[in-house]
Formats: C-alpha cells, sequence, structure tokens
C-alpha cells in the first residue's frame, strides 16, 4: 500500500531519546490527516534501542523498526531505509531531537507545492562549543570546494525526498555513499525551510573527528578529481621557474656577467623534479577516467516523462 509519507530515523545509542521522538513525531503526523509510517534504523547500538523500538512497534504498527547486524553509519542506515519505505515523499531526521519533528507540517507542504527535495536549514546551533561551531564551518566550506557542488550551507540530513529522488539515489550505484553531495549532484527542484536547531538533550553525540573526516572524504574525492592533477600543476609550475632560471643563466653568461657556478643546481634539479611530477599527473589523469568507469554512475536521470503511455512518473 503506498502512504503519504515515511518519517525516516536511524539511531546509535538511542534509548533515552527515543521514547520522546515517537511522542513528539506521532503527535505531529496525527494531526497532519495523512496515511504515514514511521521507520528506525537501529545502526547496531549497545544500550536498549532495540528494546525501546520493539515496545514502541508493539503498540503501534505504523512504527517499523530496522536492525542492523552491527554499527555501518547513519548514511548506511538511511539508505537501507530508503529502499524499504512506502511513502510518496520521505523525511528523515536526527533520532536525538536535534532536528524538530514539528518542522515536518511545513516540509510536507513544500512537497504538496511541487518541490522534491525540501532542505531544512539551522539559522542557530544552540549549546555548541566555539570550537565545534567553527569546525563545522570548516568541514561545510572543503565540502563545497572540495566536491565543487552548491551543497547548500547550514544543512544536514534533515531533508524531505520525494520518491522519486529516493529510488534516483538508492539506483547510484556507488559504494561510497554522502547523500547531502549525492542529492545535489542530481538535482530536482529543491527548496528549504529554516529552524533554530537546539542543543541534544539526552544521551551525546557520536560524532568524532575521525567519522566527520571520513564523511568529508566521502564528499570529495568521489566527485572531485582536482587532487589527482596537482602533481601536474606543481610540476609544470616548478618547470617554467627552472626554464625562467635557465634562461635568464645563459643570458648572464652570454653577457659575461659573474654569478655562482652552483646556481645552476636550481634550475637542474628543478628539471628533474618537475618530469618526476608532471609523469605522475599524467598517471593522474588516466586514473581519473579510470576511476569514472569503475564508479559506473547514470550519465542523466530522468525526472519525469509525458506521454510514453502507463507508469510515467517513474521515470
Ligand atoms: N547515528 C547513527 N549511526 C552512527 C552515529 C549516529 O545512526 O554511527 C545517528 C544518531 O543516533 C542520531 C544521528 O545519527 O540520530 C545524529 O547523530 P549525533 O546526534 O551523534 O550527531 P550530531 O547531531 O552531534 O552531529
Ligand atoms: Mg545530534
Amino acid at each position: 500500500m503506498k502512504l503519504d509519507l515515511s518519517i525516516i530515523t536511524s539511531a546509535y545509542n538511542e534509548e533515552e531519546s527515543l521514547p520522546s521522538f515517537f511522542d513528539r513525531v506521532t503527535a505531529v503526523a496525527d494531526k497532519m490527516d495523512i496515511a504515514y509510517e514511521i521507520i528506525v534504523v537501529n545502526d547496531g547500538s549497545k544500550d536498549g534501542t532495540e528494546k525501546v523500538i520493539r515496545e514502541h512497534a508493539e503498540k503501534d504498527k505504523r512504527i517499523k523498526g530496522v536492525f542492523l547486524s552491527r554499527n555501518f553509519g547513519q548514511q548506511a542506515a538511511y539508505l537501507c531505509a530508503m529502499k524499504l519505505l512506502k511513502g510518496n515523499c520521505a523525511v528523515f531526521l536526527d533520532a536525538d531531537l536535534q532536528d524538530p519533528p514539528e518542522l515536518i507540517p511545513e516540509m510536507y507542504a513544500k512537497h504538496e507545492e511541487g518541490y522534491d527535495v525540501v532542505h531544512a536549514i539551522r539559522t542557530r546551533r544552540e549549546g555548541e562549543t566555539i570550537g565545534k561551531k567553527l569546525s563545522a564551518a570548516v568541514y561545510m566550506w572543503l565540502l563545497r570546494k572540495g566536491s565543487g557542488l552548491n551543497i547548500p550551507e547550514n544543512s544536514s540530513e534533515f531533508k524531505l525526498y520525494d520518491k522519486k529522488v529516493i529510488d534516483a539515489i538508492v539506483a547510484m550505484p556507488e559504494t561510497t555513499r554522502f547523500l547531502r553531495a549525492q542529492v545535489t549532484w542530481l538535482g530536482f527542484r529543491e527548496t528549504s525551510v529554516y529552524f533554530d536547531r537546539p542543543a541534544r538533550e539526552k544521551g551525546k553525540t557520536t560524532y568524532n573527528f575521525k567519522k566527520l573526516a571520513k564523511i568529508a572524504m566521502n564528499g570529495i574525492v568521489p566527485y572531485d578529481k582536482k587532487p589527482l592533477m596537482l602533481p601536474l600543476k606543481i610540476g609544470a609550475f616548478i618547470g617554467a621557474c627552472s626554464l625562467a632560471a635557465f634562461v635568464t643563466f645563459i643570458v648572464l653568461a652570454a653577457l659575461s656577467i659573474d654569478f655562482p657556478f652552483a646556481a645552476w643546481i636550481f634550475p637542474t634539479v628543478g628539471a628533474g623534479v618537475s618530469l618526476i611530477l608532471i609523469s605522475q599527473g599524467i598517471t593522474g589523469i588516466y586514473l581519473g577516467y579510470a576511476y569514472d568507469e569503475i564508479k559506473r554512475r547514470p550519465v542523466y536521470v530522468v525526472r519525469e516523462k509525458i506521454n510514453f503511455g502507463e507508469d510515467e512518473e517513474n521515470g
């Protein structure tokens, strides 16, 4: 059966937050007068998260639980939910209630207006240290620069997607998954809603520098081959400097102007270094092409088809 809305979260050690998560989400969704489901993916929690999900699922059949064999990370958990959900659209939000469920009706209304992707943008971050805010800003800057994608600033995974966007994300064959970058790469009609992000009430954040660094790499490496070209550029620069030095020294020698013989070391070593770097860069170009092929990403994605007969919406 098709539903109007799927509400998705992933939970890693969220036994304390989940009861109020279910309370607040069902309170909001019940008022919307739509057919909905709530899917919670338990991402290998070590606390009583699974028990809390089972208890709630027992009482309310619209609450569905998925239990992963171990901790795979939020990105993997969300992909798992994407393959299972039945809604015409789906909202993804954190289980710790830092993404307020009360925003769901506003996001759903944007979908009704015809938007395929609705970003929830934080206007303020409460309870976060200067350090966390600063590292978040640097992270976002790196991500946008590195991926070359216009990923909305101050957005997280708190978003609504139309079913066709979800199908397109699921159809992307790469194993390295980073939703924020993938959805920006896909395009579609997008808009934003805004909220003040509250501090986490219960439990503690599980994101550490290592996890964030890995996510940032996942957002950069599959989208940009610039790092592979770096040796070529540096090699070309050193080569150009060496050439300029060679020419200068030859002119000086021709004009019988005295300069230390040792100065020849710079252009000679420079020429060697630049040759090595340039050949490394050329290998990089080939590696880049091979890499694109291995990813087997679709060359284009159909948003809609008309006059093709039945099953038009599914592209
Ligand atoms: N989470 C998850 N798997 C993990 C880490 C986190 O499913 O390996 C979930 C977590 O339960 C929460 C959301 O991802 O629902 C965001 O995590 P957290 O609050 O720790 O991150 P922060 O808000 O500090 O960025
Ligand atoms: Mg949080």
